[in-house]
């Protein structure tokens, strides 16, 4: 066992938050867009994504990287200073949406300047997908014009646990809206599931002892279809009832401070911790 740190890269869901609409709209009156522009604010909020900081390999520190989405080159300004990322050793997705992968090629700056390839770890149902999307990432004998492209390492991977440079991840398998499934990932004691409508009582079962949940929250009332609700984030971890709760995925419906304190309530009332993430947002645990 050693202690992992995670780091939460973006805690929004696709359009982020601000969004644009709600800021160009005159005059502006959405109060959580309007908050974001504020420095340090907690309601702005890049596309999800987490690092994962975790003893690899023969005691080496590793820096791996869950999905790589529309935000991924501006979370990582922000963060990987901050959180001496001065190397970045693997991605791992959990499905092919555009808030996951959009990303992908400003790997290129990695894969020029300080390795020469980058493991990316993808199911193997979303490499159809990526291939369409990615084609010049995903095969390389496809000749661009002008700079060079990211060099991906890609390993597919199942419903089996894999290991990433000596840190284990075992899939979390979930419903992401009808028909469709998407990863969520088991590090430790960590559950991570960013993309989530449903959770079958299979997946349920790889999530025993879990200590710190992590789960899809898009906004409150309205159902989605693909993502959880608020009510139905947190009727999961009263289900499950895991010692601590954050949720992300977090549309502008949902402003940070007053959802925050109302979430606090159900630790006097149910015994509950759950709380919102926020970009840049840190916690420890053992893997
Ligand atoms: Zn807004
Ligand atoms: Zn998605």
């Amino acid at each position: 066992m050693s202690t992992a740190r995670f780091v939460f890269l973006g805690t929004g869901t696709s359009e982020r938050v601000p969004r644009v609409t709600c800021l160009s709209k005159q005059p502006p009156d959405c109060a959580v867009c309007l908050d974001s522009r504020r420095p340090g604010s907690k309601n702005r909020r890049r596309n999800t994504s987490l690092l994962v900081q975790a003893e690899g390999h023969y005691g080496s520190r590793v820096n791996i990287v869950i999905d790589a989405g529309k935000s991924f080159y501006e979370a990582c300004l922000d963060w990987f200073p901050e959180f001496g990322v001065t190397k970045l050793d693997a991605v791992v997705l959990t499905h092919a949406h555009a808030d996951a992968v959009a990303g992908l090629d400003d790997l290129r700056d990695w894969t020029m300047s300080t390795r020469s390839s980058m493991p990316l770890y993808v199911r193997s149902e979303d490499l159809p997908m990526l291939s369409k999307t990615h084609f010049y990432l995903l095969d390389p004998s496809i000749k661009m014009s002008g700079g060079g492209v990211a060099r991906l390492d890609v390993v597919e991977v199942g419903d089996e646990p894999f290991d990433v440079l000596g840190v284990r991840f075992v899939p979390l398998p979930v419903e992401h809206g009808h028909g469709f499934s998407t990863n969520g990932y088991r590090i430790g004691d960590v559950c991570y599931i960013p993309d989530v409508s449903a959770i079958p009582e299979s997946t349920e079962t790889l999530m025993d002892g879990c200590e710190v949940l992590v789960l899809d929250a898009l906004r409150p009332g309205r159902t989605h279809g693909s993502h959880l609700t608020l009510e139905e984030a947190v009727d999961v971890a009263r289900h499950l009832r895991p010692p601590r709760t954050l949720l992300t995925d977090m549309a502008h419906d949902i402003g940070h401070e007053p959802v925050n304190a109302e979430l606090a309530k159900l630790k006097d009332s149910e015994g509950l911790d759950i709380q919102l993430a926020y970009d840049g947002l840190s916690f420890e645990s053992e893997v």
